[in-house]
């Protein structure tokens, strides 16, 4: 359970590093004005205090709840989803953290669910003259935005020449491009329709709904994947023929979506660094349920991620009742959406509830409860996305030998997994970034078997134990983080955080 701070006086005689004995009266008065500031000592928790607040069945207690089959695998958007979203806000309510949301702790987010209309969807190719109805069962709307063409020419592309179309060239153009993925730079072309030939459709079933953000602008036309045998075959057997593109493009189903981001914040003491932030962060969400098959369909999620948002709440629980508090503010969110492309930290970036300037990491929290990885057993250790990206490791590492266990660089995958979790979305926005895990991959990831009795608790508390001194010795400490700019992985990092200030 959460603790409240112990008396002050034992923590004194506790700590190492008191104030000096005052020796006049009016050293006195400036040391108790000093004690008021909490400038004089924010003293540094060691880690017997913290474990003695963060403990493996408080763990056990959120971990169980959050990956309960009652909340179905916490898809986004879901009922279940909502239920874990007021579970960590009423925790976050009982460790007395300030709310930090526009409606209490909860971040709303306006998105909207689009579910492409399949009825009435008509495209046809003339290629070389010879039209060609493309099969409804060989193609899908990616981007479903209302359109309506006849026999319009088509600027044909092939693959190798993407890289060299201009804006310009596109515009109000029907687009037929000669690869399965459009270039990064086609967010700036502002086409009639593109047409991407596939060698194999989606792995997703085409008529499925998806989510946009309301916030951010919608898509001016559409985007279809066309991954037709017979069409694929006239285009080969005619390279250069000129294409003509009929389409009937109905509007989709639009329903509006409430998701939500659960903030709460622990401020800082120092009134001047009080308004620079470390924002903790752990995803809540999961994959849902199977929609057809036998057996357990329910996608629990217990170590991917109800661990990190179970750690999230008991660090957010345990920093918060120490009597001294860390000179920064730390910022503890949980965040929907990772498992659909991190469109929560996304929403979140682009909506900071404190400036991202002023922002000196995000820590996030991925994975921490289960020890059997697939490459043999991970005790008494954790490690870091992007070990030597940034200047942070050295904390963890400190950290970490003060609660007994190790933070290492995972040689094989450290840098391979920096932007596989919401982290990435911080440092696409400059800031210092990392995530902290004990596994990476482990049986039963992403599948119906994450399940809450699988985790090792009494490790998962130890490496919390470091995790919660690492964020206070982070947030406490008068240098902020910064990008490692030796190494050339950080460049677009190190650039983004200079655009940003
Ligand atoms: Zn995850």
């Amino acid at each position: 359970m959460r603790l409240v701070p112990r008396r002050i006086d034992l923590f004194l005689e506790a700590s190492g590093r008191a104030c000096p004995a005052p020796t006049s009266s009016t050293c006195r008065a400036a040391v108790a004005l000093a004690m008021v500031a909490a400038v004089c000592f924010a003293q540094t928790p060691t880690a017997p205090q913290i474990a003695g607040r963060l403990t493996a069945n408080d763990l056990k207690a959120d971990v169980s709840f959050l990956a309960s089959d009652e909340l179905e695998g916490r898809a986004t958007p879901s009922k279940g989803l909502d239920i874990a979203a007021q579970f960590i806000a009423a925790q976050f309510r009982r460790a007395g953290l300030e709310p930090a949301g526009d409606d209490g702790y909860f971040q709303t987010a306006a998105f909207s669910s689009v579910k492409p209309n399949l009825e009435g969807l008509e495209l046809t190719l003339e290629i070389g003259g010879r039209k060609i109805a493309v099969e409804r069962a060989s193609m899908a709307l990616s981007q479903p935005v209302p359109a309506s063409l006849d026999d319009a020419p088509a600027l044909r592309v092939a693959a190798s020449g993407i890289a060299s179309l201009t804006p310009d060239q596109t515009r109000g153009r029907a687009l037929l491009i000669e690869a399965a993925r459009p270039p990064a730079a086609a967010a700036t072309w502002a086409p009639a329709i593109t047409i991407l030939i596939s060698s194999q459709g989606p792995r997703a079933t085409s008529g499925r709904s998806a989510l946009r953000d309301d916030s951010a602008p919608a898509p001016g036309a559409p985007t279809v994947l066309v991954w037709d045998a017979a069409i694929r075959s006239a285009l080969a057997a005619a390279p250069d023929a000129e294409v003509k593109v009929s389409a009937r493009i109905p509007a989709p189903a639009v329903e509006p979506v409430k998701l939500r981001n659960v903030a709460g914040i622990l401020p800082g003491s120092d009134p001047a660094l009080k308004d620079t932030y470390l924002v903790m962060t752990a995803h809540y969400d999961h994959l849902g349920v199977r929609a057809a098959g036998d057996g357990d369909r329910i996608f629990n999620g217990a170590n991917d991620d109800a661990s990190g948002t179970a750690s999230l709440i008991e660090i957010a629980s345990a920093l918060a009742a120490l009597p001294a508090k860390p000179k920064r503010t730390i910022v503890f969110i949980a965040l929907f959406g990772e498992e659909l492309g991190e469109i929560g930290s996304q929403y979140y970036v682009r909506h900071p509830l404190f400036p991202l300037a002023k922002t000196i990491a995000n820590v996030n929290l991925e994975q921490l409860g289960r020890t059997d990885d697939s490459e043999g057993p991970k005790i008494g250790l954790f490690n870091l996305t992007g070990f030597d990206y940034t200047t942070m490791a050295e904390a963890f590492q400190k950290a970490a030998e003060e609660a007994g266990v190790r933070a290492v660089n995972d040689q094989k995958n450290s840098d391979a997994y920096f932007g596989r979790s919401d982290n990435a979305r911080f440092a696409d926005a400059g800031v210092p970034s990392t995530t902290v895990s004990v596994s990476y991959m482990f049986p039963d990831y992403h599948a119906v078997g994450d399940e809450w009795p699988k985790l090792d608790y009494e490790n998962m508390a130890k490496v919390d134990c470091a995790l919660a001194l690492a964020a206070f010795g982070l947030a406490d400490s008068l240098d902020a983080p910064a990008w490692n700019a030796a190494n050339p992985r950080t460049a677009r990092y190190v650039k983004a955080r200079e655009a940003g200030k």
